[in-house]
């Protein structure tokens, strides 16, 4: 990452500049949700400004820029994760990315007797939408279990990939312990076994280089905010055959061909799935964030990140009665920790007072706290945009707040 003049990278970034509590901002969640850089705020800026239309309905003027901007961001999203655009279902986060998956491809086809995989390192948003699933289909849900390392036991993963085995969900990257887990691999198995997979890539694609045609999934669900884009944008990737045998999810405009009382022509995917209104500024604005991120390129900001995360890693080593969660072979830039006789909010409240931005709690993730058999960790995540200097003012925040608490 040494060919990137990275304080000039970070002066982009108009909120870095902040202070709160009369300090200097540290921004250190930014798994939680990334910070926009000022060519993605002019952006949203001057859509709102000088093209605000409707998509897909006004031949006027105004109207075809706004569909041509939104158009334009789905194939520059495409490329980004190099697949085709009309697979691309644009909305509003990976939440609703894999509910869709639940509702329409899930929901028809699962019943007694079927089983779907999840891991013990999902967030929430890749368990509860399955749980609603078998509740309604009688299906059962099966739970792939970690290592001590906090990676998953993969020979355990493949022995219930079972017969009844319909589906398999799994993050590619954990937002908690940063796991970065082998989804090519893991969906070749499931594949070999006619099973289809899920892919949660909400902490994969602001963090790496992303080819979702090489991960053999089926579905692959990402999330704009935490991409340096504006939040409410998300993306699902499918296979067109599951587009095509999907019903619709959502009813409403724009979804449609015909609409008779006596049978409705729905729009051919992705544009069946996307009915009413899009967050058709956020997605100008993830458009721009997208070219932001390729400019800067996702090696160097791996690599970037990969450094943060080792001198992070080394500092707090350092600190007596700091227990890092996980130590998995692949990690992305995250660090889940507790301080001996602090709680995690209290850490985090008194962090916040000298400028310092991390989250405390179970990070939508209880499953993995019930397996550390704790109800909560701090979480410090990194982002090409912070320093060294910053990872060691954060390190001796620590020991000046602990001294509070002890
Ligand atoms: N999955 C993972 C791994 C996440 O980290 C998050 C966001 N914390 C989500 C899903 C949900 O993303 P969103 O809230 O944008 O739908």
């Amino acid at each position: 990452s040494g060919d990137v003049d990275w304080a000039r990278v970070r002066a982009d970034f108009p909120v870095l500049t902040r202070e709160v509590h009369g300090k200097p901002l540290i921004y250190l969640d930014s798994a939680n949700t990334g910070q926009k850089p000022a060519s993605v705020i002019e952006a949203v800026d001057d859509f709102y400004r000088r093209h605000n239309a409707n998509v897909s309905r006004a031949v006027h003027a105004l109207g075809t820029e706004a569909t041509e901007a939104y158009e334009g961001a789905r194939a520059k999203l495409a490329k980004f994760l190099n697949v085709r655009a009309d697979q691309l279902v644009l909305c509003s986060g990976t939440t609703f990315a894999i509910n869709l998956v639940a509702y329409s491809w899930a929901l028809p086809r699962l019943g007694p007797g079927d089983a779907i995989v999840l891991t013990r390192m999902e967030h929430h948003a890749n368990i509860v939408p399955w749980q609603l699933v078998a509740q309604r289909t009688g299906a059962t849900i099966k739970v792939a279990e970690l290592d001590d390392r906090g990676d998953l036991d993969l020979d355990r993963l493949y022995a219930l990939l079972t017969p009844e085995v319909k589906l398999l969900a799994v993050t590619h990257v954990s937002n908690v312990l940063g796991t970065v887990n082998p989804v090519r691999e893991i969906c070749r198995e499931a594949r070999r076994r006619g099973i289809v997979t899920v892919v949660d890539g909400s902490q994969a694609a602001p963090h790496r280089p992303l080819d979702i045609a090489a991960v053999g999934c089926d579905f692959y669900a990402l999330t704009g905010h935490k991409m340096s884009g504006p939040t409410g944008t998300g993306v699902l990737w499918a296979r067109s055959e599951h587009l095509q045998a999907m019903p619709p999810f959502i009813g409403g405009g724009e979804m449609i061909k015909e609409v008779r009382f006596d049978g409705t022509v729905f729009n051919d995917p992705p544009h069946k799935f996307e009915a009413g209104t899009p967050n058709i500024a956020g997605f100008v604005g993830l458009g721009v964030a997208v070219d932001y991120l390729s400019t800067l390129g996702m090696e160097r900001i791996e690599a970037r990140e990969q450094e943060l995360l080792a001198h992070a890693t080394a500092m707090l080593s350092k600190v007596e009665g700091l227990r890092i969660f996980g130590a998995p072979k692949e990690k992305a830039a995250v660090i889940s920790f507790l301080v001996e006789g602090a709680h995690a909010h209290d850490l985090a409240t008194l962090l916040d007072l000298e400028g310092v931005a991390i989250r405390s709690g179970h990070h939508c993730a209880h499953p993995l706290m019930q397996h550390f058999g704790v109800p909560a960790t701090c979480r410090a995540s990194f982002a090409y945009y912070n320093t060294f200097e910053e990872i060691d003012a954060f390190v001796a925040s620590i020991g000046k707040v602990r001294a509070l608490l002890g």
